[in-house]
């Protein structure tokens, strides 16, 4: 996929129903704020949405339906991100997700055996099919086609990682992580100490 077509779902996706979403999605009245992506389903995902765009269309919902006692989320709370005990919006689940894909780039050995290449393969193959955003999840594939997973040893892998998550950096406007530090941040600790 090309660079330009990677999509920021935050900030440039349609609240209309994305092109790969089905027929039932295109039937949908186009109601939904900006930021609001829709699920293959038609309705909004709300781990494929931020909670700020979430919380936008749940207010203008609320409002609509008039449901008496209902609470306001306040501003400071959606910029905050969805409480502990709710379900996750797309940088929640994002956070998360990396910090396990990191983890188990940083227990994978130095030297695999061919089996645990080819469980890892499997792994980051059925991961890239499974991930609960969908549009993330797509992008990724695209990325995976481009750049071949690197699992000869824990370096290949945690290098190969870094850079698909700079991808998605790149795709959303973050700064780029530098990769020589990966190990300290994911695996060693920060050199200064504090992570001791
Ligand atoms: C496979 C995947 C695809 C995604 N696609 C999208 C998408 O299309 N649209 C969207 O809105 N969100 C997407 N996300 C979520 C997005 O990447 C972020 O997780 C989310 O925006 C929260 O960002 P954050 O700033 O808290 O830090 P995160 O990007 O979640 O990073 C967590 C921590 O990892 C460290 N870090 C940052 N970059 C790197 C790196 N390159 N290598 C190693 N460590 C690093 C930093 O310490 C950072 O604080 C995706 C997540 C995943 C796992």
């Amino acid at each position: 996929m090309a660079e330009a077509s990677l999509r920021d779902i935050t900030t440039a996706l349609p609240a209309s129903a994305p092109s790969a979403a089905s027929d039932a999605a295109d039937q949908q009245p186009k109601k939904f704020p900006k930021g609001v992506v829709l699920g293959k389903d038609g309705k909004p995902c709300r781990s494929c949405t931020s909670f700020a765009a979430w919380a936008t269309q749940a207010k203008d919902q609320t409002k609509k339906d008039a449901v008496p006692g209902s609470r306001a989320v306040s501003t400071a709370a959606v910029a905050s991100g969805p409480p502990a005990d709710c379900p996750p919006d797309v940088e929640t689940l994002g956070r998360s997700t990396w910090t396990l894909l990191h983890s188990i780039a940083a227990s994978y050995p130095e030297t695999p055996s061919q089996t645990q290449r080819s469980d890892l393969l499997s792994f980051v193959g059925l991961f890239s099919k499974l991930y609960p955003c969908w549009v993330c999840a797509e992008d990724f594939q695209g990325y995976m086609a481009r750049q071949k997973p690197q699992v000869n040893s824990r370096d290949d892998f945690s290098q190969w990682l870094c850079r698909a998550h700079n991808d998605v950096n790149k795709k959303l406007g973050k700064p780029q992580f530098d990769c020589s530090r990966w190990d300290e941040r994911w695996r060693t600790g920060w050199k200064d100490g504090r992570c001791d």
